[in-house]
């Protein structure tokens, strides 16, 4: 016997693909998660969800020091621990602190700008396949056209090595703080930082890194 019922059976078929499409789609929408407070410096009273963006161009609200950063979440595949993770960020904000010679960083158990380590997030990827090494993220809150806060992050997505994950760490710390991707050979913020394969790579902070600093941000030199 001919099945009466196979015509409505491939609509609804059509209709539960599309339906667990929608969610799909919704589910890669979706706002980060977050753990505990965003940032100490959002209102209370705001209810706006922040969409965290990333600004591969820089912070739209730079030159904002010292830059109060903490390690928020280092996920257990890392095989990191928190004061390696620390120790690393340390390091990074050091090589920035001494190339530019004034205070830009300081870990703070309640920084604004916490850093997040998410270990192998395929809705990270990058359409051609490779992997971010990590990336800087922002959401500026306004309030009558003035900014009134600014939600921060750093993701760490992938290193090899903790010498690499000082490099990954210095190149987000420089967007965060308000500088894009250099072209320079051997910047910190050139944009091969970007990519997982970091062999070919030795991170410094060039004086030109100093230089694109000094051009965002001249007042932070003006004593
Ligand atoms: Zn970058």
């Amino acid at each position: 016997m001919k099945n009466r019922f196979a015509p409505l059976g491939a609509i609804l078929s059509v209709l539960g693909l599309l339906a667990w499409l929608f969610s799909g789609s919704q589910n890669r929408r979706s706002p980060i998660e977050v753990e505990g407070p965003v940032a100490s410096s959002v209102p209370a009273a705001s209810n706006d969800v922040p969409v965290l963006r990333e600004r591969t161009g820089g912070s739209a609200v730079p030159c904002v020091v010292p830059l109060g950063w903490r390690i928020a979440r280092v996920d257990d595949s890392f095989g990191l621990s928190h004061a390696d993770a620390r120790a690393a960020f340390d390091k990074a904000a050091t090589l920035w602190q001494d190339a530019a010679g004034v205070g830009l960083f300081s870990n703070e158990s309640d920084g604004a700008l916490p850093i997040r380590f998410v270990y192998d997030d395929p809705r990270e990827r990058t359409p051609g396949g490779s992997q971010l090494a990590g990336m800087y993220r922002e959401a500026v809150h306004l309030q009558a056209g003035d900014v009134s806060s600014v939600t921060r992050e750093i993701r760490i997505y992938h290193f090899d090595g903790l010498d690499e994950l000082v490099s990954v760490a210095a190149h987000e710390l420089g967007h965060a703080v308000g500088l894009g991707h250099s072209t320079v050979p051997g910047s910190v913020m050139g944009v091969e930082f970007v990519q997982v394969d970091l062999s070919q790579a030795t991170p410094k902070v060039q004086p030109g890194d100093v230089e694109a600093l000094r051009s965002v941000c001249p007042e932070l030199w003006d004593v």
